[in-house]
């Protein structure tokens, strides 16, 4: 029997890769103690040790006779015998075989690497347990490379199941084994919970619970070991999320201890911006514009995170909240990702707003010094009442009048201390509220359990008239073919962007192709006006492009994925993807948004290089089957599993090791309820019963949950 989790702690995919470029013999690490190897797995402590718990099990407590290891093959067994013969044989290879009896039959033991000092071990006459998968092979009943034991005969089975622990390079599941038998010996197994709250809950104590998971009785239900449904495993999971939801109501009162702008009224500004725009709000943007609103008159900060899918229209809100921020007297603050973006963003808003007699200002990193200096000068006065850029804006040389708002648009392309340090422009000892924007939806489940203290807001419906867009996956040997499509579309008017392969090892190598495809798509279509725009363009050149196909002068524009995020020219209404089988799920949806903003029917045709792999096929699948961002995102999460959905990068670190928050849901429920009680609760026992857990659990790694 091997017990196998289904889903191994999210701990394994921390650990540090293997150097594959440099050659073994050219690396000469110093040589690591266990202590840092332990480090390197976040094995810092004694509670971390002990909570260190097992991916899987081995079942090494029953021995089964040769004959019937041989019967049952090609699974899992353990033997023991005495070596009959050991011998080197040289043919086919190199190997050590090693051939054991008892009273049923015998088998080979067999070693394609091995040591001098095992073919002494394993001499003539000597008595070993081994374990591992029986086949037929070669040289009769073998076991190829087994988990083997040398032992005295009569010596007693173990009674437990064996951990098997997630371990990094040159850790040993002894030396794991021993440090975590030795934390056990020391550690304070208190329990953080208090009595009455395990029998009303429900739940096993901690001490026994984190015992039988190291050693499980041998009798115990492997099923609910192996799907953590046991209570031992319930009992970590839901430690492990109070932990969490704690830690989230803390930081969610820290924040509201802070003062921030009151943006109370709705002023002449506003609702002029609203007479002028060329549309209606939907039901949904009226909706979270309200939500916003409620937000921006409480004294304290606003944290909310708008998600809309692509196209929903999240920009107009975002403006009419800026709106606002300027009727109270403050100054409102725009940040893109991309300058393209920021480009696009600021001749929208201005064009919106300008003549309504708000200053807006802009703000990137391609502007001459000395604009830069005259814009930041404007900034700081407060004369500019807008402010929209890129990461310029986060730089110490700029500094607000009385900044009220800042907006964050595709906020997962920034990083937590990013966001962190535009918030901190704030003066007057207020801190700015603060509107996050994201077409990557993320679940809400990890909304709730991810982010620390946020607010989320939903556009959910789409402007009206949009057609929906029909996507087509295309081996890239007809090739041909699409391009006679691009031509067709083109002379009818239509508009296309044809996107480049990513080449995610080298930005030359994907220069040079986005430089070839060019040429390529030039020479084939030699009536129309194809352009090219790329990472490594020049600001100005780069504008250029866009204008050129915002007001359709280029028909087909080639792009790398510098085109991926935010950008608008609705005329456009055909894709080409080239190689989508390497674009991740999000990526290829943030891609595809770039079409179906005009009434006319669009296509999407994501060429791929066959044979196409398992993973890459379900990607391509799912964006054939829907365009609903949030339907991606879940089936996304599905593929590659929360830690990586998210990346460290946006959730500080993926903190849950144990809970799973698809079928944990229930507990994450239940988690938050008690944290609620806990903090609420007015007692020192309580109080204290928080910290205890807190430090069991985050220790010192509570920072990582600030956004
Ligand atoms: P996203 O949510 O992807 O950022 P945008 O804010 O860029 O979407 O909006 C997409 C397009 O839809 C823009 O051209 C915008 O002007 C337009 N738009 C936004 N709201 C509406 C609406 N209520 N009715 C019609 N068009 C709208
Ligand atoms: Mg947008």
């Amino acid at each position: 029997m091997r017990l196998t989790h289904a889903r191994q702690p999210s701990i394994l995919r921390h650990l540090p890769c293997k150097n594959r470029d440099m050659p073994s013999s050219k690396l000469k690490p110093a040589p690591k103690t266990n202590e840092t190897k332990l480090a390197r797995l976040g094995l810092h402590t004694d509670m971390d040790l002990v909570l260190h718990l097992p991916m899987r099990y081995e079942d090494e407590t029953q021995v089964v006779s040769i004959h019937e290891a041989c019967l049952r093959g090609g699974h899992v067994s353990q033997v023991e015998g005495v070596v009959t013969k050991n011998e080197i044989s040289l043919r086919p290879r190199r190997q050590l075989l090693v051939t054991i009896a008892d009273q049923t039959g015998d088998m080979v033991l067999r070693f394609m690497n091995f040591y001098g000092s095992q073919v002494k071990q394993l001499a003539e006459g000597t008595r070993v347990r081994a374990r591992g998968e029986l086949k037929h092979g070669f040289f009769g009943a073998e076991m190829v490379h087994p988990a083997y034991k040398v032992i005295v005969q009569g010596a007693p089975l173990p009674t437990v199941l064996t951990p098997v622990y997630p371990s990094g390079e040159g850790l040993s599941q002894a030396i794991l084994r021993r440090a975590i038998n030795a934390a056990m010996a020391r550690v304070d197994w208190h329990d953080t919970l208090p009595a009455s709250l395990l029998r009303t809950m429900n739940l096993a104590q901690f001490e026994p619970s984190v015992r039988l998971l190291h050693s499980p009785p041998q009798e115990i239900d492997e099923n609910a070991l192996m799907d953590r449904s046991h209570p031992a495993w319930v009992r970590m999971k839901f430690d492990e999320l109070l932990a969490q939801q704690l830690s989230l109501k803390r930081a969610q009162r820290a924040r509201r201890a802070k003062g921030a702008p009151v943006i109370q009224t709705v002023g002449a500004l506003t609702s002029a911006f609203t007479a002028v725009l060329p549309f209606k709000l939907t039901g949904a943007q009226a909706r979270v514009l309200a939500e916003i609103r409620t937000d921006l008159r409480h004294p304290y900060p606003m944290q909310r995170l708008l998600q809309g899918d692509v196209g929903s229209g999240k920009t107009v809100v975002a403006a009419l909240a800026a709106a606002q921020a300027i009727d109270n007297g403050y100054q409102a603050a725009l940040m893109a990702p991309t300058g393209i973006l920021a480009d696009q963003h600021f001749r929208k808003i201005a064009g919106w707003m300008e003549p309504l007699g708000v200053k807006v200002a802009w703000l990137t990193g391609s502007l001459k010094k000395k604009d830069k200096v005259a814009t930041t000068a404007l900034v700081e006065s407060g004369e500019a009442q807008l402010v929209i850029g890129t990461h310029a804006l986060i730089q110490d040389t700029v500094q607000f009048a009385r900044l009220g708002l800042v907006i964050v648009d595709e906020q997962h392309r920034f990083g937590v201390g990013q966001r962190l340090s535009l918030r901190n422009k704030g003066s007057n000892g207020k801190t700015p509220h603060q509107l996050m924007m994201s077409a990557t939806p993320i679940p809400r489940t990890l909304a709730m359990t991810y982010y620390a203290d946020l607010e989320v807001s939903v556009i959910d419906e789409l402007p009206p008239g949009r057609s929906p867009i029909v996507t087509r996956a295309i081996d890239q040997n007809r090739r041909d073919e699409v391009i006679e499509r691009v031509h067709a579309a083109a002379l009818e008017g239509r508009q296309v962007y044809w996107v480049c392969p990513l080449i995610e090892e080298s930005e030359a190598l994907q220069l040079q192709t986005a430089t070839d495809t060019h040429a390529m798509l030039a020479e084939a279509l030699p009536d129309l006006q194809v352009g090219l725009v790329h990472g490594r363009l020049k600001p100005a050149e780069k504008q250029d492009v866009m204008d050129a196909f915002t007001a359709g002068a280029v028909q087909v524009l080639v792009a790398t994925t510098v085109i991926e995020v935010g950008v608008d020219v609705p005329n456009a209404s055909l894709m080409v993807i080239e190689h989508a089988e390497r674009f991740g799920l999000s990526q290829l949806h943030q891609l595809r948004g770039r079409v179906g903003r005009g009434s006319a029917a669009s296509v999407c045709l994501l060429l791929y290089q066959s044979p196409l792999g398992g993973i890459a096929k379900q990607r391509l699948m799912t964006m054939r089957e829907t365009t609903d961002g949030f339907e991606i995102a879940r089936r996304d999460l599905e593929i590659r599993g929360p830690g990586e959905f998210l990346g460290a990068r946006q959730s500080g670190q993926a903190m849950l090791r144990f809970a799973d928050l698809e079928t944990d849901q229930w507990l994450v429920e239940q988690a938050r309820e008690v944290a609620h009680d806990l903090l609420h609760a007015t007692g020192a026992e309580q109080a204290a019963t928080v910290e205890a857990h807190l430090a069991r659990w985050l220790g010192g790694k509570e920072e990582f949950l600030k956004v």
